[in-house]
């Protein structure tokens, strides 16, 4: 998750267990506008077989389904379901296994991705293949509620939510920028998967390009810090959302907080 960082020095940022695993969190966005309720990515779902989750020890008590109920939706309630990417740790949850079927969980939306992205996630290299479930990905066309978005870089997706466009993570991921009272927040998906990515040399090993990654931070995080721009991230086991400042040492989180318990001015997001 760190890439070349050594160890010394991401232990303190992600204490790993004995196992040399860490906790890291898969968070969905819910944003409520006039006429949609669009979920931004899912997590990983639940239709996989032991032996994939064996890899992962996926705990803790939440779910979509929990989340949702908290605030009033069930999942039927979703209009949009937006796919940042289709990495498993990200859209895995759109599709459920009932009997031998594999059928959309939010069966009232439209499912959004990237036409290019897309391509590349049913013709994977074979560094990138393991990520790709085909069983996440194929269901999500056969329903006939898959879409994709036209926006181009820094384009409007639908009224108040433009779309930044990255390569370097993977082909064409796509980070919604939504308008948020009077500022934006920038879902950073696997951009930024945490507060400790935002240090530039803080590269995942995942990612296909890893030095267009770090030009892509780069350039994101300084329009983030001088628009004064809530960064959530969806990976962070403990920090949800930050903003940034400048230092001497480059960019850094000023304060981390939760998007809950932000001044809400116009609209409601919640995670
Ligand atoms: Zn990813």
């Amino acid at each position: 998750m760190f890439g070349v960082v050594p160890k010394s020095m991401w232990n303190k940022a992600n204490p790993a267990d004995e196992n040399n695993m860490c906790t890291w969190a898969m968070r969905a966005l819910l944003v409520q506008t006039d006429d949609r309720l669009i979920l931004i990515d899912n997590g990983m779902g639940n239709k996989q077989d032991d032996k994939f989750f064996s890899h992962y020890y996926p705990h803790g008590e939440d779910s979509l389904a929990k989340n949702l109920a908290r605030y009033g939706f069930t999942t039927n309630d979703i209009t949009d379901v937006f796919l940042t990417h289709l990495h498993f740790d990200h859209c895995g949850g759109s599709i459920e296994r009932v009997g031998n079927d594999l059928v959309p969980v939010f069966k009232n939306a439209t499912y959004w991705s990237d036409a290019a992205h897309w391509k590349s996630a049913l013709e994977p290299n074979e560094r990138e293949k393991a990520s790709f479930l085909k069983e996440n990905i194929l269901p999500i066309e056969a329903c006939g509620k898959l879409k994709f978005v036209s926006a181009g870089y820094g384009e409007e997706w639908i009224p108040g939510i433009s779309i930044l466009r990255v390569h370097g993570h993977t082909e064409s991921m796509m980070l919604p920028l939504i308008s948020y009272g009077d500022t934006k927040v920038l879902f950073c998906a696997d951009l930024l998967p945490s507060a400790a990515h935002i240090s530039l040399p803080w590269v995942m090993a995942y990612d296909m390009q890893p030095l267009q990654t770090l030009g892509e931070k780069r350039r994101i995080l300084k329009e983030a810090v001088d628009n004064n721009w809530i960064l959530f991230f969806e990976h962070d086991p403990k920090i949800e959302c930050c903003n940034l400042m400048n230092t001497e040492r480059g960019i850094r989180m000023q304060t981390a907080f939760n998007i809950a318990d932000h001044q809400l001015q116009n609209g409601t997001v919640n995670s």
